[in-house]
Order: C-alpha cells, then sequence, then structure tokens
C-alpha cells in the first residue's frame, strides 16, 4: 500500500513532514520519501491512498483499561465474542492498540487469538495485578483469577516467575495503608525479575508517598495522578515531577477516570460532555438512567476523586515543563457511552490542562507504547514500525478534535490493511 502526498505527524513529537509517500508492505512501514515519481519498487498493482489535504499519524493507544476484568460480568460462553467485539470498536475509532491492566490471562490470550492482524485493536495484557493481602481491587470482585495478594518478596518472586512468561508486562497495584499496600520490598523484588527478562512494570498509586516509593523501586509507569496532601499547593506535585523526570518514570495521569468518579450522579457534568461534544444528548439521558449513575463507587470517594481530578489538570503543565513522558489512558467508562469515548476524553482533557496537540499525540501513540516497552516496533510512523495509522482530513496540530472525532478519520489502517468504518 501507499499513501500519496500526505502530511505525516510520526508520533514522536518530530516536525509534520508533509508532502510524503508512505510505502507499507508485510504489515510494516518500509518507506517515508518525499513525493515525487513512483517510488522505486513500487508496482502499478500497489493499493494506493491519496493523502493530499490529509494527515497521517500513528494509530491510537488505549494505555489502560480493564476489558478482561469488566467481561468477567458476561456470561461464560460469550466472554471472548465480547472482547473481540470491544477491540472491534477500539479500531473504528482509530484506536488499534489497547493495554489491559488487570484481569484474567486467559481471556487475555484467547481475545488476543481471536483477532485476525488488521481487523481489530491488538491487546496486549497484564493478567492479574499484584496487590497486597485483601489488598485493592478484591473488594470489588473478590475474584483471585485478576489479583495475586503477595505479603512478601519471597511470594512476589515465585508468582512473578510464573507469571512473566504468560503476559506482556506486570500491572502492581500499590496503595493502601502499611499491611495493606504491596510491600516495598515486594514489589522491588517485580522489577527486578520483570526487567531481567525485558518486561515493564506499571503501578498504581493513590498518595504521593506510594508515587515515591514505586519511582525509587524503578517502575516504568505511575498509573493514575495521586491524592495531594494540600489541594491548594502545586509544589508537591512539582517535587514529584522532578523526581520522575530524573528516573525517566512515564506518568499516565488517568483524569478521566478522577472526572468520572469524582462527577458521577452530577448532571452538569454530562451537560459539560455534550457540549464538549464528548457525548450525545441522547447518550447523556442513557447514563444518567444506569443503575450505578450517582452510586458510591467503592475505593474511592467522589470528593477525594474531584480533589485528584481538579489537581491533576492543574498539575499537567508542570509535568510537561519538568520533562516527564505523559501517556493516555481512561481506566474506567463509568460516565460514557462507550470505553473508546473514555480515551477520547482524556485527550480532551489533556487539551484543556494546556498541553499542545504534538504532545498529545504522543502520549496517545509512542509513549503509550513505551509504557509497556514496546517502542521499538510500534506506536510511530516510522520505517520498521507495525503499520497502524489513522489518516485524518485536517490537522490534528491546529485542533485536537480533528485527532478525536471519528468524523475526521479518513482511514484507519492496523498492521497494514485497511479497517472498514
Ligand atoms: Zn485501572
Amino acid at each position: 500500500m501507499i499513501i500519496k502526498n500526505v502530511t505525516v505527524i510520526d508520533g514522536t513529537g518530530s516536525a509534520p513532514r508533509p508532502g510524503t509517500d508512505v510505502t507499507i508492505a508485510d504489515g510494516h512501514f518500509t518507506d517515508l520519501r518525499p513525493t515525487t515519481a513512483p517510488a522505486p519498487g513500487s508496482h502499478a498493482d500497489d493499493q494506493v491512498l491519496d493523502g493530499r489535504g490529509g494527515y497521517l499519524v500513528p494509530g491510537l493507544w488505549e494505555s489502560h483499561t480493564h476489558l478482561t476484568g469488566h467481561a468477567m460480568a458476561v456470561p461464560e460462553t460469550e466472554r471472548v465474542a465480547h472482547l473481540r467485539g470491544q477491540l472491534d470498536d477500539y479500531l473504528k475509532a482509530g484506536i488499534t492498540s489497547v493495554c489491559d491492566l488487570g484481569g484474567s490471562v486467559a481471556y487475555g490470550r484467547q481475545a488476543r487469538e481471536a483477532v485476525r492482524p488488521g481487523t481489530a485493536a491488538t491487546l496486549f495484557y497484564a493478567g492479574p495485578c499484584f496487590t497486597g493481602p485483601e489488598g485493592w481491587p478484591l473488594q470489588i470482585h473478590g475474584d483471585r483469577t485478576m489479583a495475586l495478594e503477595t505479603g512478601s518478596a519471597e511470594d512476589a518472586r515465585r508468582t512473578v516467575r510464573e507469571l512473566l512468561g504468560q503476559v506482556d508486562f506486570v500491572k502492581c497495584i500499590f496503595d493502601g495503608k502499611d499491611g495493606e499496600r504491596l510491600p516495598l520490598a515486594a514489589l522491588e523484588v517485580i522489577v527486578a525479575e520483570a526487567h531481567a527478562v525485558g518486561k515493564n512494570v506499571l503501578a498504581h498509586v493513590a498518595t504521593g508517598t506510594d508515587v515515591r516509593d514505586a519511582i525509587r523501586a524503578g517502575v516504568d509507569c505511575i498509573e493514575h495522578s495521586f491524592v495531594p496532601q494540600d489541594a491548594a499547593d502545586l509544589a508537591e506535585a512539582e517535587r514529584i515531577a522532578a523526581l520522575m523526570a530524573e528516573a525517566g518514570t512515564l506518568f499516565c495521569p488517568t483524569v478521566v477516570t478522577w472526572e468520572q468518579l469524582g462527577h458521577n450522579g452530577d448532571r452538569a457534568h454530562l451537560d459539560r460532555l455534550v457540549a464538549d461534544r464528548v457525548i450525545t444528548a441522547e447518550e447523556a439521558a442513557e447514563i444518567a438512567a444506569r443503575p450505578a449513575y450517582g452510586k458510591p463507587f467503592p475505593h474511592h470517594p467522589a470528593d477525594e476523586s474531584r480533589i485528584r481530578f481538579d489537581y491533576a489538570m492543574r498539575a499537567l503543565p508542570l509535568f510537561r515543563d519538568a520533562g516527564v513522558k505523559l501517556v493516555a489512558g481512561s481506566d474506567i467508562a463509568l460516565t460514557m457511552p462507550t470505553p473508546t469515548s473514555a480515551l477520547l476524553r482524556e485527550l480532551q482533557l489533556f487539551a484543556q490542562a494546556g498541553l499542545d496537540s504534538s504532545e498529545i499525540i504522543a502520549a496517545a501513540t509512542s509513549r503509550a507504547a513505551e509504557k509497556i516497552g514496546k517502542h521499538d516496533t510500534v506506536g510511530t510512523v516510522t520505517v520498521g514500525a507495525v503499520a497502524d495509522a489513522v489518516l485524518l482530513d485536517a490537522d490534528p496540530l491546529t485542533d485536537i478534535a480533528h485527532l478525536i472525532d471519528p468524523q475526521h478519520h479518513r482511514a484507519v489502517i492496523s498492521a497494514g490493511l485497511l479497517a472498514h468504518h
């Protein structure tokens, strides 16, 4: 396939390259060159996509969700088909890769195997997450196929060695008071064992102390913005940003999680989502009619979630200025019509917090791949990378809406194949 005369925004933060011909073969980008005569080696029977007036960006990533966990609510015989359908929906929204941060290994594997390349989003998964004894989220589901209760470094070493051969990366819940939280020594062992076989470790946190301990333990990415000690004081965020930047730790703040948990039941918030064109008025009515709408969420009180949200929105530019690599992920879709709209809202919130479009594109592509250690093979429009991309009809650098509104998607390409809308 050749995409002729397109502006390439490669996802790394580099300057856009207008007037480029992009060649794809065997599922990968094989050549990028200025549009001139036919590229050497091109054939008359190559599929040609006219890229004039268009912008080619890497396929988007949902880098924090729990598809396999939520699928447990579906009858067992329908679970794989349900997951397959969700990966289909992601691809239709331009999201070519999805990271599952805690669920069952078996359903992760079966869902990935149910997808032929190019027909749905690619699933990467953690399998069960590590947590402390009786730790979160066991209180919510009690399912020990999805969480590994770990009370010591010895427990951690035995369990992580069994797990590493079956998963793409490791997820640790590092949240709770002393005695509840995964022991720091266990987290250190998990990081050492995972890094020894080239796999990354992602840590869910609650407080600034959790963040600092997890960074020092060497985790690759911090999941969730933290509960600040003082909501009026950004100095804590500044100190944490400096620590993250120095250690090279990525940061996936999932601001849309805290927005939803903080405003669950608040109709004015749904009106804002409608005004921001994330959902329609009909979808707002459907969400408000759900049985869970407005019900307290376990472990995450609404007022604390609002503090986390407001603080993170003010702090994001500080993290950017400190040189922290921000990553886009949405976690939950509690007050969203679909999981895909939660990610698109996360990108919109990044823009509202003051990040520029180039940073947002990197956060939703190359940095998401980097978070799970895959950035050498996927997540960019560069020669050699897996050919996952979205062809937009307008410049996403001038308005992020051109990236997140599927109406601006002229084509979605997955593993070098055109996905059909
Ligand atoms: Zn999560």
